[in-house]
Formats: structure tokens, sequence, C-alpha cells
């Protein structure tokens, strides 16, 4: 079977770096699946894997701990990991693109070297918190408030479905938080919150339909004291930096959702071979083969849309239509072929140790976190101007 690492398209030290990952997911990563799915535990021994390789610095420059490598090389690292196992892969793009890269992007010195050499070695994971019981998709929403008092904001309110906010290694959650008004509308900021702060509570986990190995719990703030120099980024910006921060993210999910796609059409191409039914191999019937080409076609069609926005985006060329394409295509991709995979499966597609039947289970969020695929065609058809 020819994959995309042998069609010599991906520069050299790309493909080495893919090539590393795969061995990685395969060697360490997939042996353990199943067991942290069945017992929704966070996968600490996998994360310290991840951490020792560099992964989690894969897009930072080295003065802060990180590999000096770039965007492209943290997808190409996710594609390879979404493969085998989601909640790995979106633990290391939500520790990545939504805990390290705010502080990356918005923070003044102190805070970066306060807060990145942790993040990037994969020491301390941080949250990313602008979800909240009444600003999802219309995160402008935001009702958490940030009062000044002194040297001090407080903070109070909730937030919802926060990834990476609740493992013994989380150490950080970034928060909007409405700051004022400004001409009559809520100026929203962002800021840094220790999860040490008293006040900050996160609550028990989610029971979820899928990604179980993932950490995800709703927050609470009571009177959260922190200081005033935890503002990230400009007051008042703190909705339109999270945002750049979602249009980046969303590319990064796409390569996630790439390798959920590949993951499916890998496991249904061995099965399909090995697989007999009336005196020969399941995929002798056109209709099985038709199903896993068609799937094969998703996922490379997926893979060229964020290729095509991961290259915009280096290229400091507008990418936020293409990163909005991307992530939906790719997402659906990745429930359609899960859904393929299962039926391919049969009935061993309905039992849990089978990596398609937890693809199907994990594949559903990607069509709703980091943007639903409604509001991706809202902002593709607001960047055609409608
Ligand atoms: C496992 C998981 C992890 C997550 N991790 C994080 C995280 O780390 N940080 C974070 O901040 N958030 C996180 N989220 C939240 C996620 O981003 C939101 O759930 C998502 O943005 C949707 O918001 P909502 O759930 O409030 O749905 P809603 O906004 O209530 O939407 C409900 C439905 O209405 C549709 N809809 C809404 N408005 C429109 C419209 N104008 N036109 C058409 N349809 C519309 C939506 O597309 C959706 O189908 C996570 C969620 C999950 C489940």
């Amino acid at each position: 079977m020819t994959d995309y690492l042998s069609t010599g398209s991906l520069p050299e030290e790309y493909r080495q770096l893919a090539l590393t990952v795969r061995d990685f997911a395969q060697q360490v990563v997939a042996p353990v699946s199943a067991k942290h799915d069945a017992e929704h535990s966070f996968p600490y021994e996998v994360v310290a894997g991840m951490a020792e390789m560099g992964l989690f610095g894969l897009p930072f420059p080295e003065e802060f701990g990180g590999m000096g490598g770039d965007y492209f090389a943290l997808c190409l690292a996710l594609e390879e990991l979404g493969k085998v196992d989601q909640s790995v892969a979106i633990t290391l793009e939500a520790g990545v693109s939504l805990g390290a890269m705010p502080i990356y992007r918005f923070g003044d010195d102190k805070q970066k070297n306060e807060w990145l050499p942790q993040l990037t070695r994969g020491r301390a994971l941080a949250g990313f918190g602008l979800t909240e019981p009444d600003a999802g998709s219309d995160a402008g929403g935001t009702r958490t408030t940030a009062i000044e008092d002194g040297e001090s904001w407080v903070i109070n309110g909730a937030k919802q479905f926060i990834t990476n906010s609740g493992t013994d290694i989380t150490r950080l959650v970034t928060v909007t938080a409405v700051t004022g008004t400004n001409g009559g509308k809520k100026e929203i900021s962002t800021i840094l919150v220790p999860t040490s702060t008293p006040g900050f509570v996160a609550e028990p986990a989610y029971n979820k339909v899928g990604w179980n190995a993932s950490d995800t719990h709703p927050l609470s703030f009571t009177d959260v004291r922190v200081p005033k120099e935890n503002l990230l980024g400009e007051r008042g910006r703190g909705y339109a930096n999270f945002l750049r921060i979602l249009d980046e993210g969303r590319i990064a999910i796409a390569a996630l959702a790439v390798g959920a796609a590949q993951g499916c059409v890998d496991e249904s191409v061995r099965y399909a071979n090995e697989r007999q039914a009336f005196g020969q191999a399941i995929g002798r019937n056109q209709a099985i083969a038709f199903k896993i080409a068609r799937m094969e076609a998703r996922a490379h069609v997926a893979r060229t849309a964020y290729y095509d926005a991961a290259a915009l985006m280096l290229a400091g060329k507008p990418f936020k239509k293409a990163a909005s394409i991307a992530k939906m295509v790719a997402s659906e991709a990745a429930m359609d072929n899960a859904r393929d995979a299962t039926q391919i499966f049969g009935g061993n597609g309905f039992m849990n140790e089978y990596p398609v039947s937890r693809h199907y289970r994990d594949s559903k969020i990607l069509e709703i976190g980091e943007g639903t695929t409604e509001v991706q065609l809202m902002l593709i058809a607001r960047e055609l101007g409608l």
C-alpha cells in the first residue's frame, strides 16, 4: 500500500519527523490506547514520551525550550498520532496550539520566560478557557468578569468543556473575561490564571462519548485574584486574539482529523483483505473496495486542504478561509470514514476493542470543537462577502 510519506512530496526533514512520530504512535501509543479509553484515564506515560521527543515544543524557537520547527511540523505529528489515538493527538494539539501558543503570540517577555519553557518541554499543560455555558459558537457572549481591584484582577464566572484543564501537570488556564465596556460594547480581555490560585476549581471531568483519555472539565472562578500583570496581550483585544489562535488551531485540528480518516482507511484495507465471507476476502467485493477507495479520496483531499492552509499561514498570507475549509472537510472525512470503516468491520466494528469503533466515537467531536461545521460555513461565507 502506498502512503503519503512514500510519494516523495514532502521535504526530507518533514518526512523524517512524520516517520519518527509514526513509530512512536505504533510502539508506544497503540498498545495502551484501548486501556486508557476504557478506563477514561489520562495517558501520563504517553505524554511524558511526547515531551521527551520534543513534540510540545515543535513550533517554538529554541530560546523558549522549543524545537525550532514550524506549525506544519506540528500538523504532521498530529496526523500521525490522530491515526492511532485521537485522545493523545488532541492532548498535544490543545497543549501546543491552545495552551502555549497564546502566550508565545501575545505574551510579554516576562510571561514568555515564565511559562513557555515548561509548556514547550511538556512538563506543564495550559488550558484555553473561552467556552462558557452561555457562550459557545457565539463566544462573544462571555459572562465571566475580571474586575480591577488595586494591583489585581478579581475573576468570577464559569467556563465549560476545557481541554487539559485538570490534569496533575496542568499549571495554567488562559481565560477570556469581560473587563469593562467600550463604546457600549463588552470589552473582552485574556488573563493568565495559574491553577493554584484560590477560588479556581476544575470540577469533576465530563463523561464523554469519545476522546475518553483526553482531559476535559468545567471550571469555576470565585473571587480568583491574580496580579494585573497577568493580562495577556492588550486590554480589550482578548476576543480578537483568541479568534486568531482558533484560526491556526483549525489547521491543526484538520491534520488530526486527516490522521483519523487515514487510520480508518488503513484499518479497513487490512481487514478487507483478511476477513473471509462467501469464500473470499470481503475486499474482493466491489461494494467494499469502492467504499474504501472513497475513504482514501476523502483523506487525500482533506490532507491537501490542510497543507494548503498551513502553507498560506507560514507564508504570512491570509489563511482564514483555507483553515475553515480544511477543518470542515477534514472533520467530515473523519466522521464519514469512521462510519464506513465500522460498517466494513461488521459486528467487530461495534466492539470497543477495535480501533475503528474508537474512531467512530471519537470523530464526532471533530465536527464540533474549535468551531462547529456551521461556524466554519459562516466564516467561509463571510470571506466570500456574504
Ligand atoms: C471534548 C471537548 C473539548 C473542548 N475543548 C475546549 C477548550 O479547550 N476550550 C474551549 O474554550 N472550548 C472547548 N470546547 C468547546 C467547543 O469549542 C464548543 O462546544 C463549540 O464551539 C460549540 O459551542 P457550544 O457547545 O456552545 O454549541 P452552541 O454554540 O450552543 O451550538 C449548538 C448548535 O447550534 C449551531 N449554531 C449556533 N449558532 C449558529 C448559527 N448562527 N447558524 C447556524 N448554526 C448555529 C452550532 O453549529 C451547533 O450545531 C470543547 C468541547 C468539547 C466537547
